[in-house]
């Protein structure tokens, strides 16, 4: 300990004492008017605490301490794939998708949900590019995952050039 600590007793700030580094035990926590955190009174750290909230119309909440609004659903499964909620009445969908193949086995343009059989609200395949680190990369759809082609070595270039900071997989 420092000697200039031992005497006049330790200089908090921030949880340590700013000459001998000490870490401050014992904290006296004080809520602060406005805000959802408390300082220590004597170090002068602050920690955050639970917002208090309270319902304000449908699924909406906000904190009668800091004002902080969030919004909760109680959501009810409806069918496969739905949730509604009970309160509002908002739906929220988390389908399976899937590619869906024709007949003879060739894929057809879309995408399918595997449980209740919704088509992809977009119609299409929504095609990314997946980078192997082969250093070969493929045109997959970001719903269902299906592969769509290969890109050409051209194709990688040009967009590992626009995505430099993209790491391969
Ligand atoms: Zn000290
Ligand atoms: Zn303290
Ligand atoms: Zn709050
Ligand atoms: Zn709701
Ligand atoms: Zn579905
Ligand atoms: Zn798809």
């Amino acid at each position: 300990m420092n000697i200039i600590c031992k005497i006049r007793g330790h200089k908090w700030r921030d949880g340590y004492c700013s000459r001998c580094g000490s870490e401050h035990q014992g904290h006296e926590w004080a809520p602060q008017p406005g805000i959802c955190v408390e300082k220590c009174v004597i170090c002068n750290m602050s920690k955050e605490v639970e917002h208090s909230f309270s319902p304000r119309g449908n699924c909406e909440y906000v904190c009668t301490n800091c004002g902080k609004q969030i919004v909760r659903h109680k959501l009810v499964p409806k069918g496969n794939c739905i949730a509604v909620c009970v309160n509002c009445g908002v739906e929220k969908a988390d389908h399976k998708w899937n590619a869906v193949k024709k007949s003879n086995g060739t894929v057809k343009a879309g995408c399918k949900c595997t449980v209740c059989g919704a088509d992809n609200p977009e119609g299409e395949h929504i095609p990314t590019v997946r980078m192997h680190v082969s250093g070969t990369a493929f045109l997959v759809c970001s719903v269902c995952g299906l592969t769509l082609r290969e890109l050409s070595r051209d194709e990688v270039a040009r967009y590992t050039a626009s995505h430099p900071q993209h790491p391969a997989e």
